[in-house]
């Protein structure tokens, strides 16, 4: 039996006077006792956040980490050492905002993967299609493609300490969500390419869903076999909104 979870990714935004009502509102939230929660505030906001929410069951990662693990000479960046000691335990690797408008590469990705692993962090891998390539009909392809460089990479084994998330290129941010089918057919896709090396790994790993999440639309994607929860980017930014969504995603 897969736990729910419902991930929130707060992007850009944010400053410490709303972030702080953000949280205020969150705590209020009836938050169901079956789903995981995880909320990943802005690397600035990593500290406020731990540390107002360390008596709610919700949980803190960061949006991104650097590829390498440790410490040293790379300005900007933040490692998965450096979240994890803030009191991250979730990263987001791979988000398609990563990929396409920072050029993040499969190889990138999968060094980000490996470093969170190391720091005893659970990476969230985003996966996911352009319109283009939906259109093409070159969705489970792309999808597979960028999935099988961190099966190659890190090993099936680290799919047990992993969450997958598949959020279609254009269903993010854009108001159009995949319906049930479209997102079960990849999702199953996904499962049945990592059963292929693992059946029991598979069985247990957990795939979320994002791309425009709603609380109108939460409960009739989480229905799906493979679907066990959700990214949601716009909607988490909402207390009441992103409560309902996990309020959707509890049995
Ligand atoms: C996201 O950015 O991961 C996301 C799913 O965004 P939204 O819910 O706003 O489409």
């Amino acid at each position: 039996m897969r736990r729910p979870l419902v991930a929130g990714n707060w992007k850009m935004n944010g400053t410490r006077a709303s972030v702080a009502e953000l949280i205020d509102a969150l705590r209020q939230q009836d938050m169901p006792a079956d789903v995981e929660v995880v909320i990943f505030p802005s690397c600035l906001h990593l500290a406020q956040v731990v540390s107002d929410l360390n008596d709610k069951a919700i949980a803190v990662g960061a949006q991104d980490c650097a590829a390498q693990a440790g410490f040293g000479a790379f300005t900007g960046e933040e490692s998965a050492s450096q979240l994890a000691d803030v009191g991250c335990k979730w990263v987001l690797v791979g988000h398609s905002e990563r990929r396409l408008i920072m050029g993040e590469s499969d190889e990138v990705v999968s060094r980000k993967f490996a470093a969170a692993l190391e720091c005893g962090m659970t990476p969230v891998l985003c996966l996911g299609e352009t319109l283009e390539q939906r259109q093409a009909g070159q969705t489970l392809e792309v999808v597979g493609r960028q999935l099988a460089r961190i099966i190659t990479d890190a090993g099936i084994a680290a799919f047990e300490r992993a969450v997958v998330a598949y959020e279609p290129v254009w269903a993010i941010g854009s108001g159009l969500t995949a319906t049930p089918q479209q997102a079960q057919e990849v999702h199953a896709a996904i499962r049945g390419q990592l059963a292929l090396e693992d059946q029991r790994i598979a069985d247990g790993v957990r795939l979320l869903y994002g791309g425009s999440v709603k609380a109108e639309n939460a409960f009739e994607l989480f229905e799906m076999a493979d679907i066990d929860g959700g990214l949601i980017g716009g909607a988490s930014l909402k207390a009441n909104d992103f409560g309902a969504i996990c309020r959707a995603a509890g049995n």
